[in-house]
């Protein structure tokens, strides 16, 4: 249920309102937008007496709401969500609202040469943040796993290096002590339904890169969303990253239409994974501007320096000299779209 209050309603008036909410046993996420303050109440409303509620001198108007997702519905808080990520040297990485974030490095941190070497290339071609992989989710249990622990190390070198905020998977909730000075943590498409993991990332205050499933519906997306969120932590980005159908003529099958589609839905951010969403790099370009086009927030990338030599994801993988080509026709892109990246 949405309580939208009237405009002028002050928040400590609208403090004390939902302190007497409170009492009839749901919680409330207080949503303070530009013009108006929108509470939402979460938990078992039926009970609660709507007309009474709409009555109430600072009330203008009630909304029951119909979707299983309710902190992540753009009617509980009408404004973007903007994930800021504060960064040492740098400007902060920023996902979200006017900004268009972009994420770019490697499928997996291969050695400290090469994750250094793409932190400085993508950092210096304008990228918002860096991306690499320590463990990774592979089909085959005979396919490199990642360097693990050190790799994810070597990531951080680089982040002190170029002062780009990183992103990395997070497999196993037993492995987050390790993950204290990761910006972002990743969910990969694998674990999108993972609940347990979901629920323990919701007590911890990092932004999470929530990454759809194979085969999980836009719901499915916003539910497994609204996991996280229900545990206190609201800067969830979601990520269209391709999903399974009949052709396979691309690794996956990008899925455009539900970047305007989750907008509509969801105050989160909403970014597009080009590279593993087609599978080959000769259409990360196009694709990259279609999701731009389409509304996306911003974009995941990956570049590598030597894809034909790529321990994952290779054919998928720019050079780092066509990610610095794309980037300013990306920037054209989003300036089309209001935004900056
Ligand atoms: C990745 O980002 O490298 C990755 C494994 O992605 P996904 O979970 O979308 O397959
Ligand atoms: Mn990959």
């Amino acid at each position: 249920m949405i309580i939208v209050l009237k405009p002028h309603t002050s928040s400590g008036e609208a403090r004390e309102f939902v302190r007497v909410l409170e009492k009839q046993s749901v919680s409330i996420d207080f949503s303070e937008g530009a013009a108006q303050i929108v509470l939402g109440l979460v938990g078992d409303t039926a009970h609660i007496d709507e007309e009474a509620l709409a009555a109430h001198h600072l009330v203008e108007k009630v909304i029951r709401v119909q979707e299983p997702y309710k902190r992540a519905n753009r009617l509980f808080h009408p404004d973007d969500t903007i994930i800021t990520i504060p960064s040492k040297g740098g400007p902060a990485g920023v996902i979200g609202g006017k900004r268009l974030g972009i994420i770019a490095g490697p499928c997996s941190v291969e050695s400290r040469e090469q994750i250094l070497s793409l932190a400085e290339s993508v950092r210096k071609a304008g990228a918002g943040f860096l991306r690499g992989g320590a463990f990774k989710p592979r089909t085959s249990p005979y396919s490199f796993q990642g360097m693990g622990p050190e790799g994810l190390d070597l990531l951080l070198q680089a982040k002190k290096e170029t002062g780009l905020p990183v992103v990395t998977e997070l497999m196993d909730i037993h492995q987050l002590e390790l993950f204290e000075d990761v910006d972002v943590i990743q969910v990969g498409a694998r674990n999108m339904q993972n609940f347990s993991l979901l629920r323990e990332l919701g007590l911890c205050r990092r932004p999470v890169l929530l990454k759809r499933g194979l085969s999980s519906t836009m719901t499915e997306l916003l539910m497994a969303a609204e996991y996280i969120m229900a545990g206190g932590n609201d800067d969830v980005i979601l990520c269209e990253r391709g999903i399974r159908s009949y052709d396979t003529f691309t690794r996956n099958v990008l899925d455009l239409a539900i970047i305007p589609a989750l907008k509509r839905k969801t105050h989160l951010p909403v970014i597009v994974d080009p590279s593993h969403a087609t599978g080959v790099s000769w259409m990360v370009p196009q694709m990259s501007k279609a999701a731009i086009a389409a509304g996306a927030d911003g974009l995941i990338i990956e570049v590598h320096n030597d894809p034909e030599h790529a321990l994952c994801d290779g054919e998928q993988s720019l050079t780092p000299a066509v990610f610095a080509e794309l980037m300013p026709r990306l920037r054209k892109y989003a300036e089309l779209e209001g935004k900056k990246i």
